[in-house]
């Protein structure tokens, strides 16, 4: 068996942070796909990855040399309920590796087999979900949000048993690290401030090195946590991004996307959109997301108090006005990849309210969220180009044309006279995609991976998605607003 160097740090914490636990053998298994770029990234070699030994370790049917498989021990709020355990049920921890570019991830099964975090459940996942994941987490990375990876999927010739048999997989999913905020809630509902205190160190040393030696140092994880998950949040927003399970458990330390169970992308705009079938209330809708990220992050700081300060009362003080960042980050982030949005390059007192104005606008239309920001390129470079066609996205062509008014006087504020400006068009298109992972293509592409053994269209979002920002000939297709009766309205965790 080939040796992979891994380094395994969160092995070698304490026993009660995660239970040993190697993955279990599946039937007969079969590689997907290996993201090549991300094996090279990490230091592995692809052709052997390919190779049956190579697929043996990602389906779990060998465990590579330099590997000390373990299943993480975590809590969490879901839906606003804590549980006090959770942990790893279905993923497994191969080890962390230190990529070409010094950075250290961890390497991670996920539907690997049961562990002793299962509780009823199989330990496995099946295959439109690991499809999905694979999917969607590339597609946000390459339109550089941060999230989790994934390096690969393969099938396991067995069926998972949900509402109906369906085939199995694994995926290997890659993170810069797993620790979430239901991390720190498992030892707070312990009360095992020691782990605690140990956690918070091997956070800092991770993902904020450069705060390592801050006085206060549970302070200092709480701010950039906050200070993370408000940028991500605003990314997300930046692309119509629906997490759909925004429980604690799923909110990373590290401020990475993670968890793609019951994710979609907005077609048409509306603040409060939800797809998740079992978010009823609309927990997790749209608008909702920065709220939700502020009430996890609260969730951290109470697991961190008493640490922050050894009187409570000032602990509480302290931690509050930290949470109270989050507001401030959030708005400037917000407003930020919404100025670049609609191409503006300088700051103005009235920004926010011309964007709230427009989203209000598009909301009252229906509005595809992507393609009007992409079709608004052009419309920065000339007046006229694209007008019409934008204007003809809105009930009434006025809805546009009355914004676009204040719009077009903004720009030429920014020296933009007459609205020409091939630089400023340019800029746009850097950061509205023209592709995202359109729910109807992604559901298409599982049912065709799953029910015809077809991995074609699987494999024209993963390459199409790879440069979300490019025009790209011949593949327009995906980038079309679904027909009202290709509408995806719900989804589902898939577990
Ligand atoms: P998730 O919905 O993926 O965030 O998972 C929430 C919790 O349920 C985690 O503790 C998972 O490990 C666990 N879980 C989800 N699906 C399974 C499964 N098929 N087998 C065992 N545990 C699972
Ligand atoms: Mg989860």
């Amino acid at each position: 068996m080939r040796v992979i160097p891994f380094d395994n740090s969160y092995a070698r914490l304490p026993g009660h942070f995660y239970a040993r636990t190697p993955p279990t053998a599946v039937k007969k298994p079969h590689l997907v796909k290996v993201n090549e770029p991300l094996a090279s990234l990490l230091g592995l070699d692809v052709a052997w990855l390919k190779s049956d030994e190579g697929v043996a370790v990602l389906a779990g049917n060998a465990v590579a040399e330099g590997s000390d498989p373990i299943a993480l021990a975590y809590a969490g709020h879901q839906f606003g309920n804590f549980v006090p355990q959770l942990g790893d049920g279905r993923a497994i921890l191969l080890g962390e590796l230190v990529g070409t570019d010094g950075k250290r991830r961890d390497v991670q099964l996920k539907g690997s087999g049961p562990t002793p975090f299962s509780r009823r459940g199989d330990g496995r996942a099946a295959l439109g979900p690991v499809l999905r994941e694979y999917v969607v987490s590339e597609a946000m990375h390459a339109m550089g949000i941060p999230t989790t990876r994934a390096l690969a999927a393969v099938t396991t010739g067995e069926h998972v048993h949900r509402e109906r048999p369906q085939a199995g997989a694994v995926l290997t999913r890659i993170a810069g690290s797993h620790l979430r905020v239901g991390t720190f809630e498992y030892f707070a509902a312990r009360s095992d401030f020691e782990a605690i205190d140990t956690l918070t160190r091997v956070a800092l040393e991770r993902h904020y090195p450069q705060v390592i030696d801050a006085p206060n140092a549970a302070l200092a994880l709480l701010e950039c946590v906050v200070a993370a998950q408000a940028f991500l949040v605003a990314r997300w927003l930046g692309v119509g991004f629906v997490h759909g399970v925004m429980n604690t458990d799923n909110t990373s330390i590290s401020g990475e996307t993670l968890d793609y169970g019951p994710c979609a992308f907005l077609d048409e705009y509306h603040p409060l959109k939800k797809f998740s079938s079992i978010d009823v209330n609309g927990r997790y809708a749209f608008m909702n997301q920065p709220k939700i990220a502020q009430w996890n992050l609260a969730r951290l700081a109470e697991t961190l108090l008493p640490l922050v300060d050894e009187n409570q009362e000032a602990a509480v003080e302290q931690a509050t006005a930290t949470l109270k960042t989050f507001t401030t980050h959030f708005d400037e982030a917000f407003l930020g990849v919404m100025r670049a949005k609609i191409g503006l390059a300088t700051e103005a007192a009235g920004d926010l309210a011309l964007v709230m104005e427009l989203l209000s606008r598009l909301a009252g239309s229906s509005v595809d969220y992507t393609i009007f920001f992409r079709r608004l390129c052009g419309g920065a470079e000339s007046e006229k180009a694209n007008a019409k066609t934008i204007a003809a996205m809105f009930e009434h062509e006025g809805a546009f044309f009355e914004w676009a008014e204040r719009w077009h006087a903004r720009l030429a504020s920014e020296g933009c006279a007459g609205g020409v400006d091939a630089a400023r068009m340019e800029s746009m298109r850097k950061v509205n995609p023209a592709y995202i992972p359109r729910n109807h293509r992604l559901e298409e592409a599982i049912v065709a991976a799953s029910e015809k053994d077809d991995f074609g269209p699987f494999e024209a979002l993963v390459r199409v998605l790879a440069r979300p920002y490019e025009e790209q000939v011949g593949e327009e297709w995906l980038a079309e607003a679904p027909k009202v009766e290709e509408r995806v309205r719900a989804t589902f965790c898939g577990t």
